[in-house]
This record gives structure tokens, C-alpha cells and sequence, in this order.
């Protein structure tokens, strides 16, 4: 029993360490029975009935014990089938001659942005490729036409459509990449909120009035907001562009401006195409579209969202989304109001 209680205090040290780490982690006797095991592991669900419940992990660990060596594996792990998968890499090695410790690392989010750093790359690439090749095909075009007027003005419209498109697209990917990087050029300033909706509402104008849509802006002054009036500026033009884009002609869209507790929420609101409730959380991610046909139609380039997600983020704030197709959508972007020095001291 000495021996038992000495393998016990060795586990227990080994995972005290673990929890110093934040690390999830397992430590198992020489019949892969569990000794103990951090809070984290206890988080992902590894271990029930005193077993760790993959196959894979416990072979790991059996391999670690035949080979005496530190053996590694990248694996995906789900508690049980209503759990979410998990991207995990598990390392076995032996902790004493009684005793296997199984570390494991989530991945999930590492490898996820991972996929969509290589997808953005890829992306752009693709992006840039279908103006580019359409702006050298129109203008090949226009050299053979040029005895033909109508069709000249035909091909320059067109030239002129696709290096708009062009022009918006690089400018999109340098506005993201930036804020992205956290290297905002903008003023940080007390301003308005309810005049920067004005202007971008103003912005969407020319838009909307081509559509027949009619944007409802209710937006009291007087709600301050600290930040960059330019950024916050860009991701409501984003919201409101959408919301018109989205609809139906001759429908309207509507924003709303209140205070919630210590936070103003602009929302921007539609009765158009709305958004499968599976793809809400993808369409912040950069240049991803629910429909890519229509957004090409639309002369989207997928990044609008994402923008609106940094520029949210980096005020403090957050964007949220209620949407079903065919009802439409409401864009609600939440950003903490300004104290002024007596309201914070009273906080
Ligand atoms: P895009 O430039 O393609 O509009 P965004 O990042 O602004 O890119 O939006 C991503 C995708 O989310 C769009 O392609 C579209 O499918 C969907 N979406 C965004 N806003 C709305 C909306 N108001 N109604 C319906 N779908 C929307």
C-alpha cells in the first residue's frame, strides 16, 4: 500500500503542476486505470468510469509505456456524439515506472484559423483573378469593337463595372488586413454615434434610391461613443449596404439607435433573403458568402462582415445577428457608451 499511496502522491503533484499550466492532463497506472486528472481534463470529458474513453488516447499511452519514449498524436476527440469535435494533439510519456501521463492540447481554434489564414490566401488569389481576367477580356473586346459604338459603350460600361469591383475589393482587403493588424490610422475621439449612422446611412443613398428601397433611420443625437468615428463609419456603411443589397426592391430597411445599460446598440434591420441559421456564425469570417453566385451578382466580396466584427471588437464591443431566410435580418453592432470622468468615479 506504500507503493500505492507513493504513486498517488506522485500523480497528484503531476497534475497540481498541470493546473499551474492550465493544461489538461491524465495520469494513468500501468492498467491504463486513472489516478487523477486536471480540471481542464475533466472539462473536455476525457475520462469516465476512471478510463480515458478514446481508443486512440489509450493506445498512446500504452505505446508510451512499451516504448518508454514520449509519444505524440494528433487526433480529433468528442466526448460523445451531442459534444462538439475537438482537434486535440495528445502527447503520452512516462511519468514514473507505475505511472503514464496523457497532456492534451485543444487545437481546435489553432487549427481553425489555420484553414482560414490558407482559405484567405487562396481567396484573394481567386478574388482578384476574376476582375483581372475579366477587365483583359473586355478590353480585347473593345480593341475589335471599336468600328461598333454600341458595342464599345457595351464593353466600357462593363470595363468599368469590373475595375470598380476591383478597386473595392483591394481597398476591403487593406482596410481588413489593417485592422486586423490593430494598426489604425483613425482618431480616437468622444463622437457622436447618432451622426456617424447619419452618414452612413447617406453613404448607402445612392444605393438604395437605385433599388427603390427606403432606409429608416431613427437616430437621436447625443449618445457618445469613444473610437475611431471612421472605423465605426465603415462598419455601419457595411450593415446598411447589406441590408439594401439583400432585399427585395422597393422594401425597406430600417436603423435603430438606443442605449442598453452601458452600451449603444445600432440595429440594422431587413426583410430580405435573411441567413440559414447553420451559416450565421460563418458569414463574419473573411470572404465567406451563404450564396456566392448571388453576393458575385451583388458585387459582394465577402469581407464587409468581417470588417464589422474588428471594428466591433476593437471598440470593446460586439455584433450580433437575428436572421431566417425569407423573413430577413437584423444586424444589431453593440459598443460601450462614453463615461464621462464623474460617471466612472461613481462606478
Ligand atoms: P458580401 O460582400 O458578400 O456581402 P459580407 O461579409 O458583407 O460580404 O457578408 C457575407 C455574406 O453574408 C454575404 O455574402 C451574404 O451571403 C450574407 N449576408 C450579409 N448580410 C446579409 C443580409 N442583410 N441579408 C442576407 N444575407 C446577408
Amino acid at each position: 500500500m506504500v507503493g500505492s499511496s507513493k504513486v498517488k502522491k506522485v500523480a497528484s503533484d503531476a497534475v497540481a503542476f498541470l493546473e499551474v499550466l492550465d493544461t489538461a492532463g491524465v495520469v494513468a497506472d500501468l492498467t491504463n486505470q486513472v489516478v487523477d486528472q486536471s480540471s481542464k481534463a475533466k472539462d473536455i470529458g476525457l475520462v469516465e468510469y476512471d478510463k480515458v474513453i478514446s481508443p486512440e488516447l489509450v493506445e498512446l499511452m500504452t505505446q508510451a509505456r512499451v516504448t518508454r519514449q514520449s509519444v505524440s498524436q494528433e487526433l480529433y476527440f468528442a466526448k460523445n456524439n451531442r459534444s462538439p469535435k475537438l482537434f486535440i494533439s495528445a502527447r503520452a510519456t512516462l511519468l514514473s515506472e507505475e505511472l503514464v501521463i496523457l497532456l492534451i492540447e485543444d487545437r481546435t481554434e489553432a487549427k481553425r484559423l489555420d484553414e482560414t489564414r490558407r482559405d484567405f490566401v487562396e481567396n484573394i488569389s481567386h478574388e482578384l483573378k476574376t476582375p483581372i481576367s475579366a477587365i483583359s477580356l473586355l478590353s480585347e473586346a473593345l480593341q475589335i469593337a471599336l468600328d461598333d459604338p454600341e458595342q464599345v459603350q457595351k464593353f466600357a460600361t462593363n470595363l468599368q463595372r469590373e475595375s470598380k469591383r476591383l478597386g473595392a475589393l483591394v481597398t476591403k482587403i487593406i482596410q481588413l488586413s489593417r485592422i486586423q493588424a490593430g494598426d489604425l490610422k483613425g482618431e480616437i475621439a468622444v463622437f457622436d454615434l447618432g451622426h456617424v449612422i447619419d452618414e452612413a446611412v447617406e453613404l448607402n443613398q445612392f444605393l438604395a434610391d437605385s433599388k427603390g428601397v427606403r432606409i429608416t433611420a431613427d437616430t437621436p443625437s447625443g449618445i457618445m461613443i469613444d473610437g475611431d468615428s471612421e472605423l465605426i463609419s465603415m462598419a455601419l456603411k457595411n450593415l446598411i449596404e447589406n441590408a439594401v443589397l439583400y432585399s427585395e426592391n422597393n422594401s425597406n430597411v430600417g436603423v435603430g439607435l438606443s442605449v442598453v445599460d452601458d452600451f449603444a446598440e445600432v440595429a440594422v434591420i431587413d426583410k430580405g433573403i435573411g441567413i440559414p441559421v447553420d451559416q450565421q456564425e460563418r458569414i463574419f469570417e473573411r470572404f465567406y458568402r451563404v450564396d456566392p453566385s448571388r453576393s458575385r451578382d451583388t458585387g459582394g466580396t465577402g469581407l464587409g462582415l468581417s470588417i464589422v466584427k474588428h471594428a466591433a471588437n476593437n471598440h470593446g464591443g460586439e455584433v450580433t445577428l437575428f436572421s431566417r431566410p425569407n423573413l430577413g435580418s437584423t444586424f444589431t453592432l453593440r459598443l460601450p457608451i462614453h463615461q464621462d470622468d464623474q460617471q466612472k468615479d461613481t462606478k
